[in-house]
């Protein structure tokens, strides 16, 4: 899973390199194609399929723009100077799959934007910091819903991370919501995704008549930053990393969200 993740990884610090204004997602997709199937692995996003939609995902990458939460085509319609992006790709690698996303500034983004990427970074890692054996799947929701409703945003509710493994999505679920001491008790060797997906307006959520595309409602900006986390008997293990991401966004002077990470990624 390491290695999946680390797969992961390079692909978006490749993506990292090439978000800018003008840029095109659908041939990002293609170059993020091109490196997992050089790596031997498989796109785990691409042939996905879901209840009620006959058409399964049609890309690597997920790409959300925006107003588009998560699961957002890689289209021909170039990035804009201002926009953020959700870039998610999951890998499956010798069996084992990794899964994670960053959301990127294109050029100069409004102040409001900034501000709503650094709270959704810094979300997960509250959400991160209550993944302790012992602890209950509700603790990790109350602590990223707490986080971000303090702060006036929206929690989306009706998407949530999950355990990740032999499987893109196994059990149990791991909402962005909850209250403390309910759910399902984390034990140590558990690896789940976090995932907070939050709003700068309300958390309802519609979908696209393609199936796939989910926007914020009332058409606020959206924000998605997803881990791979082990749980232990001591402080989680991130086996996700942004910090290659955020050296090349240091190397080109863009917008990096600030959060407060207190663990050290691995
Ligand atoms: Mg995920
Ligand atoms: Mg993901």
């Amino acid at each position: 899973m390491r290695r999946s993740a680390a797969l992961v990884g390079q692909v978006l610090t490749e993506m990292a390199r090439r978000v800018e204004p003008g840029a095109l997602t659908s041939e990002m997709n293609r170059v993020a194609e091109e490196m997992i199937a050089d790596a031997g692995a498989r796109p785990a996003f691409k042939g996905y399929r879901i209840a009620r939609n006959d058409m399964p995902f049609p890309a690597a990458l997920c790409v959300s723009v925006n107003d588009v939460v998560v699961h957002g085509f890689p289209s021909e319609e170039p990035l804009k100077e201002g926009d953020i992006v959700s870039i998610d790709c999951g890998v499956e690698l010798d069996g084992y799959f990794g899964d994670y996303a960053y959301t990127f500034a294109v050029g100069e983004i409004s102040a409001e934007k900034a501000a709503l990427l650094r709270d959704t970074k810094q979300s997960l890692y509250e959400g991160i910091r209550n993944g302790l054996h012992g602890r209950r799947i509700g603790d990790i929701g109350h602590a990223v819903q707490s986080y971000c409703e303090a702060r006036g945003y929206g929690v989306v509710r009706d998407l949530v991370g999950h355990g990740v493994g032999k499987r893109l999505h196994e059990d149990p679920q791991v909402p962005n919501v909850g209250r403390r001491g309910v759910g399902k008790k984390l034990k140590a060797g558990m690896t789940l995704c976090v995932e907070p997906m939050i709003t700068g307006g309300t958390s309802d959520i519609v979908v696209d008549a393609d199936g796939w595309t989910v926007r914020t409602a009332d058409g606020s900006p959206a924000a998605h930053y997803e881990h791979m986390i082990l749980i232990n008997r001591g402080e989680p293990t991130v086996l996700s990393s942004f910090d290659s991401i955020e050296s090349v966004l240091a190397e080109k002077g863009a917008f990096i969200p600030s959060a407060e990470t207190v663990l050290a990624e691995t």
